[in-house]
């Protein structure tokens, strides 16, 4: 997500609608072998530092399947999540994670399971005991109104926005953690899993989703679209849009497809930005993480009448009124395009372990945004700038990888902060400083390609760091990292915080 470009509507709309996160479980220890094999309860939650009760243990998601179906008048929808999962533990219960929403049923592998909740929890008895290691399908349907985005401050919401409706239009916002107010789901970036969601909307309007659109069926009054994204797809980067937009395609470098979803009306008006923009941006990142590096086949753009920038997998939300000609001129939109497609590398497909490894996610965003946006000197006084203001920042939040949950006045926006954005474009500079631009090139690309599609934190990167430079710069990186105090900048011993 981008820092500044939440557009009024929604921001209200989530300082209102935010309350801080409830329903915190620990995880219980790993089991050991032979424990494994006894049927136990999987652990509500990963043990996330900042979001314990997000994610959940003893089982790995192979794939996610979401069919959503919407009322007539979009009121109303039915989720039906259908998760396929393999056992890594003997289990007598389970949990994914849900809230809001009624409940219709829930099945293991086609027979009916028993199911409770619990805070933000949904345990499922299935009706017979897995086994460690054996492959299971849970299925969830569930039933709830559409948020109305003129209403959304009236909810009592513990967790981001999830689905909600703005006139004709429906879209959904769940960084970092509104996908289990839509559906039944592992909710935690370290679950992602390869998707395939379906949308069925009435015929008058379109829908778009993450991945590739594989089939569409009409059927009267109501026409369902099946997308699939082959590459894992974590539940926080979830794109669901129905409105009245149109698609349109483009051919982008080496292949690569683009789509744009662009209201009907301002099409025409919006594409040239686009196509001046995008292609360009995906030539600039892959000039700095190898050439053919981009993780994604199809890339796209989602604009909504609602606001926000939102890095949705493959399918970037971006508010209508960022992409005209004007905004472009005038608000730096192209750097916000650019921000948004650096996280295809960082954040989705190399997604963090925990929420507090965010910093990899948008401390990339924004390192690239600066060097896609300045020229050398330009980029120096922007991140002089950022220094001045670190000390102050780092005293309110916390250090850059491990922020402190009471800093955030919302406490389901953490890690959402200065830190995050900022200290992490600031430790990612330092680096750079430190080892050379060479090596420190050598570092990003090595860091994309051997965690494409994958999942990884801070101990991997520091790990990595020392691999490719062959030297131990562990030491430096927590002392940026882990620090209510920002280090001297390498290279610049006259910068003061
Ligand atoms: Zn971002």
């Amino acid at each position: 997500m981008s820092r500044n470009t939440s557009t009024p509507k929604i921001a209200a709309a989530l300082a209102a609608t935010l309350f801080g996160l409830t329903a915190c479980t620990t995880a219980e220890a790993t089991p050991t072998p032979r424990a494994a094999d006894t049927p136990r309860p999987g652990a509500a939650g990963l043990g996330d530092r900042l979001h314990p009760g997000l994610g959940n243990g003893g089982y790995d998601v192979r794939h996610y399947g979401l069919d959503l179906r919407f009322a007539n008048d979009l009121k109303h929808y039915t989720a039906t999540s259908t998760v396929r999962a393999h056992a890594s533990q003997a289990l007598s219960r389970f949990n994914l994670d849900l809230t809001g929403t009624t409940v219709r049923e829930v099945t293991v592998n086609g027979r009916k399971a028993r199911w409770s909740r619990s805070g933000e929890e949904l345990r499922v008895t299935p009706a017979a005991v897995l086994r460690r290691g054996q492959r299971f399908t849970v299925r969830v349907r569930v039933q709830a109104p559409v948020l109305d985005a003129q209403h959304v401050s009236k909810l009592d919401a513990g967790g981001a926005v999830g689905l909600f409706r703005y006139g004709s239009w429906i879209q959904d916002l769940n960084q970092p953690s509104g996908a289990h107010r839509i559906a039944a789901l592992a909710d935690h970036p370290a679950q992602k899993a390869p998707a395939t969601i379906s949308i069925t909307a009435p015929s008058r309007l379109n829908s778009v989703a993450n991945g590739e659109l594989t089939a569409t069926r009409r059927d009267g009054a109501y026409t369902t679209r099946r997308f699939e994204s082959r590459q894992k797809l974590a539940t926080e980067l979830l794109q669901i849009g129905v409105g009245p937009f149109t698609v349109v395609h483009r051919n982008g470098p080496h292949g690569i497809k683009l789509r744009y979803a662009l209201p009907k009306d301002q099409a025409r008006a919006i594409e040239p930005q686009l196509d001046r923009t995008v292609p360009k941006a995906i030539r600039f990142l892959e000039g700095h993480l190898g050439t053919g590096s981009f993780p994604l086949r199809t890339y796209g753009v989602y604009a909504t009448p609602v606001g926000g920038s939102l890095e949705t997998q493959s399918l970037a939300t971006l508010a209508i009124d960022e992409l005209t000609p004007e905004a472009f001129a005038n608000n730096g939109t192209d750097a916000i395009v650019e921000h948004e497609i650096s996280h295809e590398y960082f954040g989705n497909s190399v997604s963090p372990r925990r929420w507090s490894d965010a910093w990899l996610n948008e401390g990339h965003a924004v390192y690239y945004e600066r060097l896609w946006g300045h020229d050398a000197t330009n980029l120096e006084d922007s991140v002089r700038e950022s220094y001045r203001a670190a000390n102050a920042q780092l005293r309110k939040e916390g250090p850059i990888a491990a922020p402190r949950l009471s800093a955030f006045k919302h406490r389901a926006m953490a890690p959402y902060g200065w830190t995050t954005y900022e200290g992490g474009a600031l430790t990612l500079y330092a680096l750079r400083q430190k080892v050379g631009e060479a090596d420190f090139q050598r570092i990003e690309r090595a860091w994309v390609r051997e965690h494409r599609d994958g999942v990884a934190g801070t101990a991997d990167f520091i790990r990595l760091v020392g691999r490719v430079t062959g030297r131990d710069l562990g030491p430096f990186l927590r002392s940026w990292l882990y620090a209510e105090k920002v280090p001297a900048m390498p290279g610049h011993a006259d910068w003061r915080s």
